[in-house]
């Protein structure tokens, strides 16, 4: 296996990692790309075998040896009220035991988007898919159609699911695997997107110079979190919602990251700025597949059949989904964010006493619940600064918390998810466990 022996195993879970994990494995290598259905899965930014899990409740996940680690992965953002919350799992039994999907419309889809449009009033309409990609591929599909325009305006570093038109420099997996782009996509489509630094506006103000009269829409992540989290500077997102109605092109806010996330009204609730369109996954689907789009009721309103703009789905809306989604919504209240902000606030501290403490260069970002440490002096404001972070010492950092029994995401360039179910006592156990791991 690909870099299974990047980092040496040592001590007592050297030798369960040899028993029934490693079985897995080899039968997931024989059956998967890589052993895996989705690459950064495969452990290849850190090093080391990737885990093979079993069973999550709150905060925790255990491994198929039997193994408890304390989780910041959440499933890569979905599970901000962690694994297997009662009130998520029964809504979900409740639903399984009613079946469904129907090939129709069923109360759920209903009662999911109505929360989703109380948050974020922006999305006027809304349409279900079945994952972030979708949703992404179908609003730029109707940016396109809207505005009668081609090109796509993205951020280097700007992860916006595997479409085939934003494999370029994009962050996550690609960025950690080293590809500037994917093969298998044509020229043709990639030549249709252009890219801006993050965080300045000269850059996207160049673009539409160039441009102008070309651009359907710039999409960005409002808080970037692909190639770990970076902030946005401030007024960037206010700019760039001026230069887009400059120019007649549209806003598109990938949330589907910050979506519940930095605010229950995503980034343009804790940031004040308003897209036309904006994109949803992950937490609306309580950990079940599920993506959303939407926004103004004048765009939304060319989608099929209301509109000339085809984009339909057998699972779309899928009631097991909705209900996952809906209950894990009805969790979110302005206790929960503060709780969360809280805490996160907490391991923030701690990870730069940390940093201090063992004298090396490092720093911290954080937006709520979505922190990433980077081997770096001072927190990157673009994709250029997130790559000059040290990513041979991220691997021996994440080493070492997961020989302490703590999973972070097995890359430099992914955010950390805090979860309503880190206690204080995991966040000051993940201080503990980080002091030591960080010492050179
Ligand atoms: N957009 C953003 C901002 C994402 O973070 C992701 C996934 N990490 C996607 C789109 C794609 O979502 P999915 O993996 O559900 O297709």
């Amino acid at each position: 296996m690909t870099g299974a022996d990047a980092v040496p195993r040592t001590g007592a879970r050297a030798a369960v990692s040899a028993t029934v994990s490693a079985e897995w494995r080899r039968r997931a290598d024989g059956l998967f790309p890589g052993g895996v259905n989705s690459p950064v899965r495969a452990y290849r930014a850190v090093g080391g075998e990737p885990p093979i899990i079993v069973r999550g409740e709150g905060p925790r996940v255990w491994d198929a040896d039997g193994v408890e680690h304390l989780d910041y992965v959440g499933a890569f953002g979905p599970l901000i009220v962690g694994h297997a919350h009662p009130r998520v799992v029964a809504a979900v039994t409740e639903q399984a035991a009613r079946g469904g999907p129907f090939g129709a419309t069923s109360p759920g889809e209903v009662e999911l988007a109505e929360r989703i449009r109380e948050a974020l009033p922006s999305m006027e309409r809304l349409r279900f898919v079945s994952s972030g990609t979708e949703a992404v591929m179908s609003a730029l599909r109707l940016a396109r159609a809207a505005t009668g325009r081609d090109l796509i305006a993205k951020f280097e570093g700007g992860y916006h699911g595997h479409v085939d038109s934003l494999l370029a420099q994009a962050g996550s997996g690609l960025a950690t695997l080293a590809l500037p782009a994917s093969a298998g996509v044509p020229g043709s489509v990639a030549s249709g997107t252009l890219l801006a630094r993050y965080n300045d506006l000269a850059a996207v103000r160049a673009l539409f110079e160039a441009y102008g009269e070309g651009i359907a829409a710039v999409i960005v992540e409002p808080v970037a979190a692909n190639m770990g989290v970076v902030p946005p500077a401030p007024g960037f997102l206010e700019d760039l919602r001026a230069v887009t109605r400059d120019h007649g092109a549209l806003l598109i806010f990938d949330e589907v990251i910050t979506g519940f996330r930095v605010a229950r009204g995503g980034a343009q609730a804790r940031y004040g700025v308003l897209p036309d369109l904006t994109t949803l996954g992950k937490v609306i689907g309580g950990g079940l597949p599920v993506g959303a789009y939407g926004g103004r009721s004048d765009l939304m309103a060319l989608i099929a059949p209301s509109g000339p703009v085809y984009q339909a789905g057998t699972l779309s809306g899928h009631p097991l989904a909705m209900a996952a989604g809906c209950a894990t919504l009805d969790l979110l209240d302005a206790d929960l964010y503060d709780r969360l902000e809280a805490r996160s606030a907490v391991l923030e501290a701690g990870l730069r006493e940390a940093i201090e403490g063992a004298g090396i260069t490092a720093s911290v970002s954080r937006v709520g619940s979505l922190l990433t440490l980077f081997f770096r002096a001072t927190p990157p404001r673009d994709f250029d600064e997130v790559r000059e972070a040290d990513a041979a010492a991220f691997a021996r950092f994440h080493a070492a918390m997961r020989d302490a029994a703590i999973l972070l995401p097995p890359a430099s360039q992914e955010a950390w998810f805090v979860s309503a179910t880190h206690t204080g006592a995991d966040i000051e156990r993940t201080i503990t466990a980080a002091r030591s791991a960080l010492q050179p």
